[in-house]
């Protein structure tokens, strides 16, 4: 809301109104009045019924050029030339009669050039009746029967309204009477012919929702403001035919509630629509009568006629208006006439005339400049102050735009072409405040009292009115018309004075009248009590009435109370649920968070993993590429090493076979020598020529030749001792050679492996060793020892010489053979181990050093055993 920040009274904080923030437009309509009589060329046409469109006349054409088009407005609704009152009324101001009713309040104000319809749409003419008389209308027709009795509202002088006891309004009421000459029922009233017919009954109209448990009053004033003053045109003032008062203007203030009201303006209390008109009409006269005093234009003032309607709950019995000024609703109509909006030049005034019309137009400037401004506030979200106290008019109606209620307007327009100029300049106006948003008034909250109040009490009157006239006694207000006349109706008493002692008249006459009042007192004692039972009893139905309604209430206020407590636990378990929400909520925002962590710790690992399988893949192609190289190399290396076995065995085979061939040609020779020799000596016997062809093998050697070179006696105590004994040690390793020689040791202990227990029985030892000669045959060592006791009781071998046993090939031998077969002396006589081929295989040698004889010997054993 736009506050205005001008005032010269400090501000007041605003009172605490129901926050509302629905808005709704202004809403605008246009009604086109028919073409006049004289009037020839039309220059609107309507369109749709939200839409008209203005054709430049033909006059205007021709002297602009063409500048002038045709243009299109739309409106809420448009209402054709053909538009009844009804219809307009209908669609334009019933709604607002309705939310007056309902507490809300409503602006409506007719807005065009002269001449153009407003007064005839606003007030119309009798058979016509225009937007006020229907309106007043409606609002009689709807709380009619729920008026309060005059002066019950009673208005303050600062725009409120305060409720009055019974005895105030009554008193007011006959003050009100005694005044005026008007009779009161106004079925004996005469209707001044020049409204009269306004509305016809069929027409009548009537709100829904009226709620009926409350008491209305209607209040209506009528201002008019012309050039920029207030009048109060229902201000009572004494009239003066010969020099007539000119009316006082009147100020606007802003009441408690921020809302501006004309100050010390007349408001008129009102119970049907024929006094409301009368009150309206009354208001007319006296403006057209002011007008032609002081020589004014009535096109060039605004109307305003406002009606108030107050309304407050019925208290609890539903009888009277309840008496709390808090519980007051006022809501106010506002009928607005506005001056006709054309320029001052049209109206070729001058001197004051004219200063006055420019004030008019300043007015509907100002109006126009606060629609505009409100407009712009609105649309551009802007703060600009609206200049409503620039006039009287906007200044009046601030609180309709500033605070709420609904605002509609009727645009007037004449379709004359000479009206062009000024209705285009009516319809930009009216589609700008179309635009233009004002806050939806909001309902009123209800009062704390049960509903039917009204009824109930109006039923229980009825009742009560019936019962009486059952019973044939007096009926309400009669009841102390008819005691007087019961007490008229008493005999008169006698004279009671006594005349003289003798007077016995006098007394027996007084007894008999007063026992006759005795008797009626009786009577009336009877008929009290009669109707104060009767007034007990219905009073006792009341109460049983009462008691039924209070223990429905009491059930009614159990019912609440278990309600509540089901709201109660509704209300925990939402709490709860709310709060388990917002757990859940939490713990999803923490999941949340994890699976972000986890996801990224996801996608890392997958990089890793990627760049991982790339590298594997790498290697795996490495290691491929290096498999199929190495493959390659192995081949190579094994078909190079296969040509090599190859050629080494084919060599080795040709070397052999070699030797096997210079075998054989020896063994030729040998044989052919031999041959020769035998063939000269003896026959050969030996049957040994076919072994003889087969390659030597590498038999067992005999024992070499005995006669050797001769011998150091090295090892005499051996020699001497032949009853020593020794530790053969044959190593399991050892290869057994078909050699003819073989040492033979009696007596020995025969071991694998040398150990203590037989070195312990022993004094020699000998170890048999074969190693392979440079030549590449094996050669077998005989290493000999003597066994010591140690002194820690252990056994140690000193070894003291080593026996070489050597086979030979017989090709290098042969010749040695030879030479000495040759020998003459030595003949072959040691038998058949002498043999040619054994001794041309076998060879003995003397190491180096070493002695032969205990090797000799050694061999010599074998040799004296084997034959
Ligand atoms: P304004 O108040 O705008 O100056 P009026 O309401 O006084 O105009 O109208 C001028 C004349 O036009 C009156 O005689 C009125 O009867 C007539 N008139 C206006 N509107 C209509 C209408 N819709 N139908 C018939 N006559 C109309
Ligand atoms: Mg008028």
């Amino acid at each position: 809301m736009i506050r205005q920040a001008k005032g010269k009274t400090p501000r007041r904080p605003p009172p605490k109104k129901p926050s509302n923030n629905q808005k709704d437009p202004v809403g605008v309509y246009c009604r086109v009045r028919p073409l006049g009589a004289d009037d020839e060329e039309c220059c609107i046409e309507v369109i749709s019924n939200t839409t008209i469109q203005l054709h430049a006349p033909d006059g205007l054409k021709a002297n602009r050029n063409g500048e002038y088009k045709e243009t299109q407005y739309s409106f809420k609704k448009v209402f054709g030339i053909k538009t009844s009152q009804r219809e307009l009324f209908e669609d334009v101001a019933k709604p607002l009669v309705e939310d007056l009713i309902h507490c809300k309040n409503g602006l409506l104000f007719t807005y065009g050039v002269t001449g153009s319809g407003k007064t005839h749409t606003m007030t119309g003419s009798p058979g016509q009746g225009g937007l006020l008389p229907r309106s007043l209308d409606m609002i009689f027709n709807s709380i009619g029967p729920y008026q309060a009795k005059r002066y019950v509202f009673k208005p303050d002088d600062k725009n409120g309204m305060e409720v009055q006891n019974q005895v105030d309004a009554l008193l007011d009421r006959q003050k009100r009477d005694s005044q005026t000459t008007v009779p009161k029922t106004p079925t004996t009233r005469r209707i001044d012919p020049e409204f009269a017919d306004m509305i016809s009954p069929e027409e009548a109209c009537k709100a829904d929702g009226v709620d009926e448990d409350s008491s209305y009053s209607v209040f209506v004033s009528y201002i008019e403001i012309y050039n920029n003053y207030i009048y109060d045109l229902l201000e009572e003032t004494p009239f003066d035919p010969i020099k007539p008062k000119p009316p006082q203007s009147k100020i606007l203030r802003e009441d408690q509630n921020h809302n501006m009201y004309v100050a010390g303006c007349t408001e008129v209390e009102v119970k049907s629509t024929e006094e409301a008109f009368e009150v309206f009409w009354r208001g007319q006269k006296k403006r057209r009568i002011a007008n032609t005093q002081l020589n004014r234009e009535s096109s060039r003032s605004h109307s305003v006629f406002i009606v108030k309607l107050a309304q407050a709950p019925l208290d609890a019995d539903g009888d009277n208006v309840l008496q709390d000024k808090n519980q007051v609703n006022v809501s106010q109509l506002c009928l607005v006439d506005l001056a006709g909006s054309e320029r001052t030049s049209r109206t070729r005034a001058e001197g004051s005339r004219l200063r006055e019309a420019g004030n008019i137009n300043q007015s509907l400037m100002t109006l126009r400049t606060c629609i505009e401004v409100l407009r712009e506030n609105q649309m551009c979200g802007t703060n600009k102050m609206v200049p409503y106290r620039d006039s009287k008019v906007t200044h009046l109606f601030k609180n309709y735009f500033d605070g709420e209620g609904k605002v509609r307007m009727v645009v007037c327009v004449n379709p004359k072409a000479d009206d062009y100029e000024e209705t285009l300049l009516v319809m930009r106006f009216a589609e700008m405040t179309q635009e233009v948003e004002v806050a939806r008034p909001v309902d009123r909250p209800i009062c704390g009292f049960a509903a039917g109040r009204r009824q109930r009490n109006q039923a229980f009157k009825e009742e009560l009115t019936r019962r009486l006239e059952e019973r044939g006694g007096p009926v309400d207000g009669e009841f102390p018309t008819v005691l007087n006349q019961l007490l008229q109706s008493f005999p008169p008493l006698p004279p009671c004075e006594i005349s003289g002692p003798n007077d016995d008249v006098t007394l027996p006459r007084l007894i008999e009248a007063l026992e006759k009042r005795h008797k009626i007192r009786q009577m009336m004692i009877e008929e009290y009590n009669k109707t104060a039972n009767m007034l007990k009893s219905v009073l006792q139905e009341q109460d049983s009435n009462i008691l039924s309604k209070e223990n429905f209430i009491q059930e009614q206020r159990g019912r609440l109370g278990e309600k509540d407590k089901m709201i109660q636990n509704q209300k925990n378990e939402i709490d709860r649920l709310e709060k388990k929400s917002k757990m859940l909520e939490y713990k999803i925002d923490i999941l949340q968070k994890t699976t972000n962590i986890y996801e990224e710790d996801k996608r890392s690992l997958q990089q890793e993993l990627e760049s991982r399988e790339q590298r594997l893949q790498r290697e795996l192609s490495e290691k491929r590429r290096m498999e199929s190289r190495m493959q390659g190399m192995v081949t190579d290396a094994k078909l190079k090493w296969e040509k090599e076995c190859e050629r080494r065995v084919n060599a080795k085979q040709l070397e052999m076979q070699n030797k096997l061939w210079v075998k054989d040609e020896k063994l030729k020779q040998l044989k052919a020598i031999v041959t020769e020799g035998k063939t000269e000596n003896r026959q050969p016997q030996r049957p040994s020529r076919e072994k003889d062809k087969v390659p030597p093998k590498r038999s067992a050697s005999p024992s070499p030749v005995p006669t050797g070179p001769p011998v150091r006696p090295l090892h005499r105590r051996s020699h001497s001792a032949g009853g020593e004994r020794w530790v053969d040690h044959k190593p399991t390793s050892n290869v057994d050679l078909d050699t003819v020689l073989k040492p033979n040791i009696p007596n020995a202990i025969k071991v694998n492996a040398p150990n203590e227990k037989a070195l312990s029985k022993c004094d020699r030892y000998v170890l048999t060793h074969q190693e392979v000669a440079s030549d590449g045959e094996i050669q077998t060592k005989l290493i000999k020892g003597e066994v010591f006791k140690t002194r820690g009781g252990g056994q140690s071998v000193q070894f003291t010489d080593i026996e070489t046993l050597k086979q030979e090939n017989p090709v290098a031998a042969s010749r040695k053979r030879r030479s000495s077969e040759t020998d003459p002396d030595g003949e072959p006589m040691e038998g058949d181990w002498t043999d040619v081929e054994t001794r041309c295989s076998v060879a003995v040698e003397m190491r180096a050093g070493s002695n032969l004889g205990p090797g000799y010997q050694h061999h010599g054993y074998p040799k004296r055993r084997k034959p």
